[in-house]
């Protein structure tokens, strides 16, 4: 019977029967699919090639259907979906995972702030897997400090042009369009950057430099030197891409937490699996009073992750105003959660789980990024701490707030 996602708690209320379903078909595909991702990715040529693969073949299976409404699922794109998707491809491998989220959340904000010409332009693409999307928000001098972002977007005529970094950014070397936010000056920091569509082709846009990271992905610095695009690639109005970009992370935040809770589920049993199998005396390692209570923690841990992991996609979904925080506790708990199941995992296997390409050794280098990127813990910490109670909460950037509450 198939672990990768948990059943119980897909029959608790916050959940439909069509989600059990989806699981179910996901959990099923992925098994099928492992050959797509399962080569050497150590080197970026071979990294690109799993990554265009696996886009290609999730586009074609109907996975991204609901990023092009007039053709797809759009019940799909719901957050408890998107969700469970996530914890389920995390589960399977890193490779999906990152597949499926920076696919989604960079295609996203056609979805929401694309004009008609703009969606019929990408999204059927983006359905397909036929296009790959990227999102450039941070950069090199400013990754949590979103409102001072400083790439330079000028007009000159019918057209922008962009000067600057972004830093970072995953899947920027293979994407065919990414979502570029730009300072365009029409206010004082957050309220004067812009969201803009960039074809990847673009002229004075390059790749800087591949990065290898600790778990290895396919994400790259760019360098932008007079690049030169046409005023209708504006996504949104000039002045809304603050709005465009935490439109986006508010709700994809708790899709970190899902991943998360992916990766720590799959360390749990690998751990299960090897405590009960490893002869201990008469006994087996699983059968030792404290590794039971390692085990004991990590299902509490486990269990109250995916809970508020639930719960914020419930509170999105069904429409709650202030979803925002739920995202962020989701987040920074099972981001944390994992982290530590991930090394208790470690601790279980003894030595046999610092050996590279183990289960317990990947897990433990691939869960680590996900307490940095969408937002590190200490910028969820911020945000919680200013939704306990808004009233009281200091405008620490007075700029910022004015953006957001004008969505
Ligand atoms: C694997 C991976 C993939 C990524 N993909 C993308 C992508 O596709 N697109 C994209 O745009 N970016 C991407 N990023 C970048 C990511 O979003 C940033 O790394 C993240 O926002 C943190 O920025 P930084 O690295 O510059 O750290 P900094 O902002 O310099 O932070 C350094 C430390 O200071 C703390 N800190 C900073 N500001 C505050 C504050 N106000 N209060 C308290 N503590 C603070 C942070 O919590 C952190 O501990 C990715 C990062 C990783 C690791």
């Amino acid at each position: 019977m198939s672990t990768s996602f948990d059943r119980e708690i897909l029959g608790l209320p916050f959940y439909e029967p069509r989600h059990l379903d989806h699981a179910q078909r996901l959990d099923r595909w992925c098994a099928g699919h492992t050959d797509l991702w399962d080569v050497p990715h150590e080197q970026d040529e071979f990294r690109e090639q799993a990554v265009r693969r696996t886009l290609r073949a999730l586009g074609e299976d109907g996975w991204f259907g609901f990023l092009d409404p007039a053709n797809g699922r759009p019940a799909d794109g719901d957050f408890r979906t998107l969700c469970l998707g996530r914890e389920i491809l995390a589960y399977t491998d890193d490779t999906p995972d990152n597949c499926f989220a920076v696919h989604t959340l960079a295609a996203r904000p056609i979805t929401r702030f694309g004009t008609d010409a703009q969606k019929a332009r990408y999204l059927p693409g983006l359905a397909s897997g036929e296009l790959i999307a990227s999102f450039a928000l941070s950069e090199l001098d400013r990754g949590s400090d979103i409102a001072g972002l400083g790439l330079r977007a000028e007009r000159d005529g019918e057209d922008y042009v962009l000067n600057g970094d972004k830093a970072w950014i995953a899947h920027a070397a293979i994407a065919d369009v990414l979502c570029v936010i730009a300072r365009t000056g029409e206010g004082p920091g957050a309220l004067g950057l812009t969201a803009f569509l960039v074809p990847g082709a673009s002229p004075g846009l390059r790749v800087r430099e591949r990065i290898a990271a600790i778990a290895p992905r396919a994400f790259a610095h760019l360098d932008f030197e007079d690049c030169r695009v046409p005023a209708e690639c504006v996504l949104g109005r000039p002045g809304q891409g603050f709005v465009v970009a935490m439109d986006m992370l508010d709700r994809y935040r708790m899709t970190v937490g899902a991943a998360a809770v992916g990766y720590a589920r799959r360390a749990a049993d690998a751990a299960l699996g090897w405590a009960r199998a490893r002869p201990m005396g008469e006994a087996t390692l699983f059968d030792l009073p404290t590794i039971r209570a390692t085990f004991a923690d990590m299902e509490v841990k486990l269990n109250a992750a995916a809970l508020l992991v639930a719960r914020a996609a419930w509170e999105t979904d069904t429409g709650n105003r202030r979803f925002a925080r739920h995202s962020s506790i989701a987040k920074l708990h099972a981001t944390e959660a994992a982290q530590e199941i991930v090394d208790a995992s470690v601790q279980v296997f003894g030595a046999a789980g610092l050996v590279s390409g183990s289960v317990p050794e990947r897990l433990y280098r691939q869960v680590r990024a996900l307490r940095v990127y969408e937002g590190t813990s200490e910028i969820q910490k911020t945000i919680i701490a200013s939704a306990i109670d808004p009233r009281r909460a200091t405008p620490a950037n007075p700029e910022r707030n004015r953006a957001l509450t004008e969505r």
